[in-house]
């Protein structure tokens, strides 16, 4: 028996409307990292090589699975250590977090830092920006300048955020104020962002490249708390600028 028009319209929505809300619901799984590597239709993400497409899940894969991070946090790429976590009462703290003296060939003291940004944060200085010096220089980058990754604190620079802790206080979120070259020549966020010599044009390439690695990537012309330095994270915003 057919049913009455009226009727269909309201069974259309509602099937348009579980469609929804099951998109919503993987494409969140994704985002917060909580679709296991062994579930996802994605391959896992290697250091060996600059990722294609589907950066960002392969990323997030990474939050919480502590094998997968040592899998994939190798040497030469990375000489990285697990650390045990630490949370504490006041929203800070870090989970499958790794501590590393070196990523893409450039030396930089960072502990701690979680796994999936320690990624990102290779990717970004292999295949990114040490092809680019080596373009535009003739050598590579020896140092990255760093202005710090974990500090139980909240975002700062924007009144509209204030009351929110910032990624930092994750331990999933790095300053880079420089690059330091194997020549000793080095390229400061602060002194040379501004002008148009190869050196201005080097850190705004490189922050273009850093966007498909990061969620947040913020440069200079964000605001003036970050005149100084690029800052990177992997929290649940996502801007480049
Ligand atoms: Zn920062």
């Amino acid at each position: 028996m057919r049913q009455p028009a009226r009727k269909r319209p309201r069974r259309i929505f509602s099937k348009l409307l579980l469609g929804l809300i099951l998109f919503v619901a993987i494409a969140g799984g994704f985002w917060f990292g909580l679709i296991p590597q062994r579930l996802s239709p994605f391959s896992p993400v290697t250091l060996d090589e600059r990722p294609s497409f589907f950066v960002d899940p392969k990323l997030s894969a990474l939050r919480f699975d502590t094998e997968l991070c040592q899998a994939v946090l190798k040497q030469p790429h990375i000489d990285a250590t697990p650390i045990p976590d630490r949370v504490s009462q006041n929203n800070c703290g870090w989970v499958n977090a790794v501590r590393f003296t070196q990523t893409g060939g450039a030396k930089i003291g960072v502990d701690p830092l979680t796994c999936e940004m320690a990624a990102a944060l290779t990717l970004w200085v292999e295949h990114e920006v040490q092809p680019l010096a080596r373009e535009m220089f003739g050598q590579e980058v020896v140092r990255l300048g760093d202005m710090g990754t974990y500090d139980c604190r909240n975002i700062v620079g924007n009144p509209f955020w204030k009351g929110l802790r910032s990624q930092h206080a994750a331990a999933n979120a790095i300053d880079i104020s420089g690059f330091t070259f194997a020549d000793g020549r080095t390229i400061s966020l602060l002194r040379d962002w501004k002008g148009s010599g190869k050196e201005s044009a080097f850190l705004r390439e490189v922050h273009r490249r850093s966007c498909r690695y990061f969620r947040v990537a913020l440069g200079p012309e964000f605001n003036k708390a970050h005149a100084n330095h690029f800052h990177f994270d992997r929290g649940l915003m996502w801007t480049c600028r």
